[in-house]
C-alpha cells in the first residue's frame, strides 16, 4: 500500500517533470526541526500500532524506545530507523534527560506501571503522552498531574477519539443546538477478553477489569458526547466467571449517571460480549449514533438528519500530529487531552467502584 509519504514523493516528481501543471494544495511534511520527536515506552501491541500509523505523520516521527525486551529494540531500530543511543531499557531511561533527540515519552505499558513512569519522564525534563487509564485511580492521576506541572511538561492522555472526524462533527452539531437540549447518552462499550493469564485480568497491573481497559470508552464519551461532566453515579456488577475474573477485575458493570443539565446516561462495560462498541445521544429535536463508536474504525455514525460522511482518517496518525501542534505550538484541541482530562475519567471510575460495593448513588466532583 502507498503511504502518504509516497504519495506526496511522486506528486513532487510529477511536478518537476511538468512545471506548468497547477497541482492540488496538500499537507507538507514539517521540517524535521519543527515535528515532535517521539520516544516510546513499552514496545507492545499499542505501541506497534501507534507507530506504524505515524509513518503517515508529517508533524511527529518516532526517536526513541525505552523496552525491557533487548530484541525489540533492535527490531525498532531496523524497523524506525532508530539511533542505538536513543534505546533505553527501564533502569536507565532516566538518562533522556540528557538526549536532546526527545521531546516526549508515550507511555504504552500496562496500566500499574503509568504512574512511576510518569513520574520518572517528568522528572526527567521530557514531556509525557500517556495511554489511557492515565494511572489506577484519581489520586495516582492527580499526583502525574501535579509532577508535570512542577517540572515544566505536558501531559497528555492518548484519546484517540477526541480527533476522529465524525465524533467532532457529532460534537459541533450539538454545540450548534442541532439536537437540542440533550436529554439521554448511551455508552456500551465490550468485547470478550481472551487468555486469562494476560496483564488485564491481573489486578495489580490492570487496576480492576472491564471498566479499565473498555468501559472508560463510555465514560470519556458520556462527557464529549453530551458536553457535561457528570455529578453523580450508580452502578451494579454481574459476574459469570469468578475463576477468569479474580476479586477486585469486574467482568460486566452497568452504570447510569447523572448531569447538571438533567440529562442523565446509561452504560454497559464488559469483557464477556463481542460485537459492543456503540453510543446513542438524543436531544429534545434529534439524536446522533456511533456505530462503531471507539473501535480503531470506520468509525460510522448517523444523525436524525442522515449519514454521517467525514471520511475515514487512521486514528493515530491524526491524534500524533494533532499532539505535536498541542506540544510543540500550543494548540487547543476541541475536546481537550490534557492529564486533568484524564483525572476526571479516574474519578468516576473510582466513584463506579465505590457505587459497586455501597449500592448506593454516588456523588462527583470533578472540578
Ligand atoms: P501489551 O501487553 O501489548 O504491551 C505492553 C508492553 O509493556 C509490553 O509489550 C512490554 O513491552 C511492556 N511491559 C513492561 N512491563 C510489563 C509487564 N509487567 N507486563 C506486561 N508488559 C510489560 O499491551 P497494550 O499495548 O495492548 O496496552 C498498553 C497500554 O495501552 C495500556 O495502558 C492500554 O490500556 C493502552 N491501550 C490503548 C489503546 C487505545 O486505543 N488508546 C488500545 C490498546 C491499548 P517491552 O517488552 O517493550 O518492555
Amino acid at each position: 500500500m502507498k503511504t502518504r509519504r509516497d504519495f506526496i514523493q511522486q506528486v513532487a516528481l510529477t511536478a518537476a517533470a511538468v512545471p506548468l501543471l497547477r497541482l492540488p494544495a496538500i499537507a507538507h511534511p514539517l521540517r524535521e526541526e519543527s515535528q515532535l520527536r517521539v520516544a516510546f515506552m513499552g514496545l507492545g501491541g499499542y505501541a506497534n500500532r501507534v507507530a506504524d500509523a505515524m509513518k503517515d505523520c508529517t508533524k511527529a516521527r518516532i526517536t526513541g524506545a525505552i523496552s525491557g525486551t533487548p530484541s525489540k529494540l533492535s527490531d525498532w531500530q531496523q524497523r524506525f530507523n532508530i539511533p542505538a543511543a536513543n534505546c533505553y531499557n527501564y533502569e536507565n531511561f532516566d538518562k533522556i534527560k540528557d538526549n536532546p533527540d526527545i521531546d516526549v515519552v508515550y507511555v504504552t505499558t500496562p496500566n500499574g506501571l503509568h504512574h512511576s513512569q510518569v513520574l520518572r519522564i517528568a522528572a526527567a525534563g521530557k514531556h509525557v503522552i500517556c495511554e489511557k487509564p492515565m494511572a489506577l485511580n484519581a489520586r495516582e492521576g492527580q499526583e502525574m498531574v501535579d509532577a508535570c506541572k512542577k517540572a515544566g511538561v505536558q501531559l497528555l492522555i492518548g484519546y484517540r477519539m477526541h480527533f476522529e472526524p465524525k465524533t467532532l462533527a457529532i460534537n459541533n452539531m450539538r454545540n450548534s443546538g442541532v439536537f437540542g437540549k440533550v436529554k439521554f447518552f448511551q455508552g456500551q462499550c465490550g468485547f470478550t477478553i481472551g487468555d486469562p493469564t494476560q496483564w488485564r485480568l491481573n489486578k495489580e497491573l490492570a487496576g480492576g477489569g472491564s471498566i479499565m481497559d473498555i468501559g472508560i470508552y463510555a465514560i470519556n464519551g458520556s462527557r464529549y458526547m453530551t458536553g457535561e461532566d457528570p455529578i453523580w453515579v450508580t452502578a451494579q456488577e454481574v459476574k459469570t466467571d469468578p475463576v477468569k475474573f479474580k476479586p477486585g477485575v469486574d467482568e460486566t458493570i452497568m452504570f447510569e449517571m447523572g448531569f447538571p443539565s438533567g440529562a442523565v446516561a446509561s452504560c454497559l462495560s464488559t469483557y464477556s460480549m463481542n460485537y459492543l462498541d456503540r453510543f446513542y445521544l438524543i436531544g429534545e429535536k434529534g439524536f446522533a449514533e456511533l456505530q462503531p463508536s471507539t473501535g480503531y474504525g470506520p468509525i460510522k455514525g448517523r444523525t436524525h438528519l442522515g449519514e454521517l460522511t467525514q471520511p475515514h482518517k487512521t486514528h493515530q496518525t491524526v491524534q500524533m500530529d494533532e499532539m505535536a501542534d498541542i506540544i510543540l505550538r500550543g494548540k487547543k484541541p476541541v475536546i481537550p487531552v490534557n492529564g486533568e482530562e484524564g483525572v476526571k475519567d479516574l474519578k468516576i471510575i473510582d466513584a463506579i467502584y465505590a457505587a459497586v460495593k455501597s449500592g448506593k448513588k454516588e456523588t462527583l466532583h470533578l472540578g
